[in-house]
């Protein structure tokens, strides 16, 4: 037996020290060192075979060794008791310049934030500007300018909350992005492109599919010659950049007082690809969108002549594309302030 035996074990100690996560792998060490069979105990045995000058000074050295490991034993013992339980890693004997560092823990956007300039940067890219307005509209703006006059049954169409107002201007919020349609067209010449990423409001019981506060992407481009065609051609470039995929869709006739022809726009099911699912109602069809070429009455409105200029528009339900993209079952855990969902993005 020599010192480098000693030196060994004080090694593989100390290591097997540092590594322990709670108090039965301290036992364990203790007793495979400290043990009255541990290693230190046949250490103390194997002295017999020495000289006598070589006893006293290994022996002295053994007692030194035995010290040591008793004393960082009971260090790393009230570290773990530290860490709540053991449960946790615990925190390494000493100061370990190679240990990464701790990463401070920062926020990120909202799903819908990170979907809107998702879909803003896709249409910029095809030269549509983003517009604006405000969310309390006036009647005017939200359904006369629309094509949707006073007493009309159309107008029962949007559950509308009203905004105690004097009777000349009534001021509501608006139930859809459109009325920024006639803004934009008053202030600006065509030809245009914008979209309009809103908040909109309904008078309406919330559940899984339905909020009383959501979001909508208005589409509208003017120009002396629009047709069907390219309004297909835009969505359908859209839809294989936001899915990454492309996406068979169609369109339907519908009506909307703003739009003649109307149609709804109808995509593949991502759930079942189309096979037929709850989420489709069997039908492997999801409707995301109404759209149409403008009426001519919208752009008479609006001071522009309807023998010149012609247009489409759309109306996505933003909320609904990211619940389509991310599988979201429920659109009220987008207002939710859940964490556990709000982590996942
Ligand atoms: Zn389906």
């Amino acid at each position: 037996m020599t010192e480098i035996d000693l030196k060994i074990v004080r090694e593989k100690a100390e290591k097997e020290i540092r590594a322990a996560q709670n108090r039965a792998d301290l036992e364990r060490i203790f007793h495979s060192y400290l043990g009255k069979r541990g290693q230190i105990a046949l250490l103390f045995k194997e002295l017999k075979d020495l000289s006598e000058e070589q006893r006293r000074g290994m022996g002295q050295k053994m007692n030194e060794l035995k010290k040591y490991l008793e004393k960082i034993l009971t260090q790393k013992k009230s570290i773990l008791a530290r860490v709540k339980g053991g449960a946790k890693k615990a925190e390494p004997s000493r100061f370990d310049l190679d240990r990464p560092g701790r990463k401070p823990e920062i926020g990120h956007l909202h799903p819908l934030t990170q979907t809107k300039r998702e879909i803003m940067a896709i249409f910029a890219s095809m030269g549509f500007v983003v517009a604006a307005g405000p969310e309390m509209e006036n009647e005017w703006y939200n359904f006369d300018a629309l094509n949707i006059p006073k007493d009309h049954p159309a107008r029962d169409a949007w559950s509308t909350i009203w905004i105690k107002s004097p009777e000349s201007t009534k001021l509501l919020l608006r139930t859809h992005t459109s009325p920024v349609q006639a803004r934009y067209l008053e202030a600006h010449p065509p030809p245009l492109r914008i979209i309009v990423p809103g908040k909109v409001f309904r008078y309406e019981a919330t559940d899984a599919s339905h909020e009383s506060q959501f979001y909508q992407l208005e589409g509208l481009m003017v120009d002396k010659k629009v047709s069907a065609a390219s309004f297909k051609a835009v969505i359908a470039e859209f839809m294989k950049r936001f899915f990454g995929k492309n996406l068979e869709f169609r369109l339907r006739p519908d009506f909307f007082p703003f739009t003649e022809p109307s149609f709804d726009v109808a995509m593949t099911c991502l759930t079942c690809s189309g096979r037929g699912c709850p989420v489709c109602k069997k039908t492997g069809w999801l409707e995301v969108a109404g759209a149409g070429l403008v009426h001519p009455n919208v752009l008479r409105f609006s001071g522009l002549n309807p023998e010149k200029w012609q247009g489409w528009a759309f109306g996505f339900g933003w909320d609904r594309l990211a619940m389509m993209k991310y599988k979201i079952d429920d659109i009220r855990l987008f207002n939710s302030g859940n964490l556990r969902f709000l982590e996942q993005f």
